[in-house]
C-alpha cells in the first residue's frame, strides 16, 4: 500500500516532520560553515542555532541561555541524571535518585547514577504519581548523603496521563530535592511553563513535536546550577556539550516549537477525534453483543493529554491487533514502542496494577496535526473487523 494511503496514529512514537521544520532545516542544509567560526558562513550557522534556542526557550517560558541542545531526550536525560551537580565553583553531590515507576526507559535507567541505585516512586491505579508516597520517601531521605533528586514526567507516553508535577515540585522543595521533569510527551499537547512547574531541569525531544529525530534539549532553571557535562570537547553549548552542533536539526526543532506556539487552537480537534475513537470502540463491543467485553481504557479517570488513548480488550493480543491493523493500512503502537520491533510488557501498566492478560492486549493510539476524522472512521472499521473475528 502506498505510504500516502496509510493512516498514521503513532505520533507518540515519532511525529511527522512539520513543513516549517523541514523548511528551516533545508535553509541550513543549503549553507555551510561551522557555527564556531568567526567568518560570515559560520555566523549564519550561529544565527540559525541562536534563533532556535530562543524559540525552544520561549516554548517553555524561559530565556534562550537556559537551553542546551542535545541529540535527543535520551541524551538530555542521561545528562540531567547526574550524581554531581555544579553550582559555580561548588560541586553538589546528590544523595539518592527517586524515579517514578512509569518513566520512559531513558529516565528509568537512572542516567549516570550507579546501576540499581534509583528508588522507584509508585503510581496510583489511574497512572498518576502517588504524591503521598513521594512525600514519605523524601521524608525518609538521608540528607547526610547529599540532597535527593526526583525524576518525573509531565505526561506519560503510553497512557497520556498528565502528572501532578506542580504538587510534586512542592514536595521536592520541602525536602530540598532537585527536580528533573521529562516533558517530552507534553510538548505540543499542553502548554508548558518551566517556571510554573518549578523543575530544576526539563527535557524535550524534537521528533515528538514535529521536529527532526535526533534532536532534543536539556533546559536549566538556573544557568548557574547544572549537571556535570556528559560530552567534553570544544566548549560548544556554553561548555555544557562538546561537539559541532547539529545545526540543521536544531533549526528544525526550533521551528517546530514556534509552530506549536502559533497553532495551539488545533488541540481541541485532536481531543475530539480521540474522544470519538474511545466512544467508537465501546460502541463496537455493544454492537457485537454480550460475547464481547467492553474495552478498558487506561488512565481514563485522570487528566490526559488530548491526543492519546491506551486501551485493551480482553482476548485480543496487542501483537495480533498490530499486525492486523497494519495490514489494513493503519499504524498504531502497543503500549510503548520497543527498539527490537517486538511487543514488550508495559512497565507503566504493570506499575498501575493492571493484570498481565490485559497488559498483553494494550494498544496505544496517538493522534496529531495531520490526523483527520476519516482516520478515526478507518480505525473503527478495522477494529470492528478484528473484534468480530475474536467473538
Ligand atoms: N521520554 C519520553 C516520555 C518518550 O516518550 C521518549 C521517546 O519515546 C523519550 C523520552 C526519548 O526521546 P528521544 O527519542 O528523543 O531520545
Amino acid at each position: 500500500m502506498a505510504a500516502a494511503a496509510r493512516t498514521y496514529l503513532d505520533y507518540n512514537a515519532s511525529a511527522p516532520l512539520l513543513d516549517d521544520a523541514r523548511n528551516a532545516m533545508l535553509d541550513v542544509l543549503n549553507r555551510h560553515g561551522n557555527a564556531s567560526s568567526v567568518h560570515g558562513e559560520g555566523r549564519q550557522m550561529r544565527k540559525a542555532i541562536e534563533t532556535a534556542r530562543a524559540q525552544v526557550g520561549k516554548f517553555v517560558g524561559v530565556a534562550a541561555k537556559q537551553v542546551i541542545f542535545t541529540s535527543g531526550a535520551t541524551e538530555a536525560a542521561v545528562h540531567a541524571l547526574s550524581p554531581i551537580l555544579r553550582a559555580g565553583e561548588h560541586e553538589i553531590k546528590i544523595g539518592c535518585l527517586y524515579i517514578s515507576a512509569i518513566e520512559h526507559a531513558c529516565v528509568l535507567s537512572g542516567g549516570r547514577f550507579a546501576a540499581g541505585n534509583a528508588v522507584p516512586i509508585p503510581v496510583t491505579s489511574g497512572g498518576a504519581i502517588d504524591l503521598d508516597a513521594l512525600d514519605h520517601l523524601l521524608g525518609n531521605h538521608d540528607h547526610e548523603l547529599g540532597p535527593p533528586m526526583v525524576a518525573i514526567m509531565l505526561a506519560n507516553n503510553e497512557t497520556g496521563v498528565i502528572q501532578p508535577v506542580r504538587e510534586a515540585a512542592g514536595i521536592a522543595d520541602k525536602y530540598g530535592a532537585y527536580l528533573v521533569v521529562d516533558a517530552v510527551q507534553a510538548g505540543g499537547k499542553i502548554p508548558i511553563s518551566m517556571p510554573e512547574l518549578r523543575a530544576h531541569f526539563l527535557i524535550l525531544s524534537g521528533h515528538k513535536l514535529g521536529g527532526p529525530q535526533g534532536t532534543g534539549a536539556l533546559i536549566l532553571a538556573d544557568p548557574s546550577i547544572y549537571p556535570a557535562p556528559l560530552l567534553l570537547g570544544g566548549g560548544q553549548e556554553n561548555h555544557h556539550r562538546g561537539g559541532t552542533e547539529n545545526t540543521a536539526g536544531i533549526a528544525g526543532f526550533g521551528a517546530a516549537c514556534r509552530w506549536h506556539m502559533d497553532n495551539e487552537g488545533g488541540l481541541a480537534k485532536i481531543r475530539a477525534m480521540r474522544d470519538v475513537l474511545e466512544a467508537g470502540i465501546r460502541q463496537v463491543s455493544l454492537e457485537l453483543g454480550n460475547k464481547v467485553p467492553q474495552p478498558v481504557i487506561f488512565g481514563e479517570s485522570e487528566n490526559r493529554i488530548c491526543n492519546t488513548s491506551c486501551f485493551a480488550l480482553a482476548g485480543i493480543k496487542a501483537e495480533t491487533a498490530l499486525i492486523s491493523l497494519d495490514l489494513d493500512g493503519i499504524a498504531v503502537s502497543s503500549g510503548a514502542a520497543c527498539s527490537s520491533g517486538k511487543v514488550k510488557h508495559s512497565h507503566v501498566l504493570a506499575a498501575m496494577g493492571i493484570e498481565d492478560d490485559l497488559i498483553a492486549g494494550a494498544l496505544r493510539i496517538s493522534f496529531g496535526w495531520q490526523s483527520r476524522d476519516a482516520d478515526v472512521e478507518r480505525f473503527l472499521a478495522a477494529w470492528k473487523k478484528l473484534v468480530k473475528k475474536r467473538s
